[in-house]
């Protein structure tokens, strides 16, 4: 099955410490964007045929600056161009602090029935440094109004690694987690991409990023903490609740297709053994595009036989769940193991295997760049 992707690559303000492409939107620059977004799906369509989808994922920037009824058109526009599967899940990320109840139960109206929150940190002087627009009060709020909205699936998402944050903080998010009950829970640490604020602020001495160990010790923290508080490690970034796991994600991890649609949106074709897709990052260069009626998409990548298959299991490998060796024999024509046999002896403890299955611990997951360089071909 196919996901669908929408990025809204508008934000309230730029936050220091982010590389992703997005620009602060104003109302009309986000109409002129939704009708643009509106015509590429209707132009899309002959052209990326794995339909009807059983993911839709607006991602940002801050999908939260649309308005229910432009959420509403976009996804009428999906059914009508695509079709969607029966219990099809629709997810949207929402920054506390721009958007209310009401605008959560015009989501929820409008189809979208999981939403992905960017609470950050629970640490008021943590968010004013990352410049973020809410405090923790907010974000709480956001919580109980989404369940009052009707939403029964919800992710959090929490930066680990920043100035002030120890192993004992990490585990009073945990706590805090636990305590609002979510389905979900994404991590990311702090980590300086170059052209951003924080990087120049780095640059010249006047902020340091935290040490390796601490980063490590954070990580490993939140796995530990989150496992007892009943949530599954279930990929390197990513923890669940029974059964709650990102289907939209997953589909990335299984290489399945996806249509990305948007400024800056890629897409991943099935045919063969798989193409990629890009739509730069420049707003104007799309809009103009799509409303000429050309394709606003370039070809980045077609992968070989070769390619395809180190793929598939890189992107396995970040998941709990791992490789197994039998599925991938019937997709691919060849054992895991056979294929990768050097990789996996090079991997020594750290790749576990169990009856047909290969995977990381997350303890392995801090050096996966390491291990999965033995993957590549
Ligand atoms: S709100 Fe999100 S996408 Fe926008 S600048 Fe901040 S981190 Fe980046």
């Amino acid at each position: 099955m196919a996901g669908l992707y929408v990025h809204i690559p508008f934000c309230r303000q730029k936050c220091p410490y982010c590389d992703f492409y997005s620009e602060i939107g104003r109302d009309t620059d986000l109409a002129i964007y939704v009708d643009a977004v509106c015509r590429d799906l209707q132009h899309s369509c002959a052209w990326f045929r794995s339909q009807p989808f059983s993911s839709v994922f607006f991602g940002g920037g801050t999908p939260s600056l649309l308005e229910p009824v432009q959420v509403e058109r976009i996804l009428s526009q999906v059914q009508q161009c695509y079709g969607v599967t029966a219990d099809v899940e629709i997810s949207m990320e929402v920054n506390p602090g721009t958007v209310d109840y009401h605008g959560l139960l015009g989501y929820r109206q409008a189809g979208v029935n999981r939403l992905s929150i960017g609470v950050q940190s629970f640490d008021d002087d943590q968010l004013r440094w990352l410049q973020r627009i809410h405090d923790s009060r907010q974000a709480i709020s956001m919580v109980d109004e989404a369940r009052r909205a009707g939403f029964e699936r919800l992710n959090l998402d929490l930066m680990f690694a920043l100035p002030g944050q120890s192993e004992a903080t990490v585990a009073q998010s945990c706590h805090r987690v636990a305590q609002l009950g979510v389905e979900h829970v994404s991590i990311y640490g702090l980590s300086v991409e170059p052209g951003t604020p924080l990087a120049a602020a780095e640059a010249s001495g006047r902020w340091c990023p935290s040490d390796e160990e601490d980063y490590q010790r954070q990580y490993l923290t939140l796995s530990e903490q989150l496992a007892c508080h009943g949530f599954d490690h279930y990929e390197i970034s990513n923890f669940c609740r029974s059964g709650e796991a990102c289907r939209h994600n997953l589909g990335y991890w299984q290489r399945r297709p996806y249509l990305g649609i948007g400024a800056g949106a890629h897409s991943f074709l099935g045919h063969g053994d798989g193409e990629r897709w890009h739509c730069p990052n420049d707003l104007a260069a799309y809009v103009t595009a799509v409303r000429d009626g050309r394709s606003p998409r370039q070809q980045i990548e077609v992968f070989s036989r070769d390619q395809a298959i180190s793929e598939a299991a890189y992107l396995a490998l970040r998941c709990r769940r791992g490789v197994d060796d039998r599925e991938f024999l019937s997709r691919y024509g060849e054992r895991f193991s056979s294929r990768f046999s050097q990789a996996i002896s090079a991997c020594g403890d750290a790749l576990h295997h169990c009856g047909t299955r290969y995977f990381f611990e997350p303890k392995d997951w801090l050096l996966y760049d390491f291990y999965i360089e033995k993957f590549l071909m």
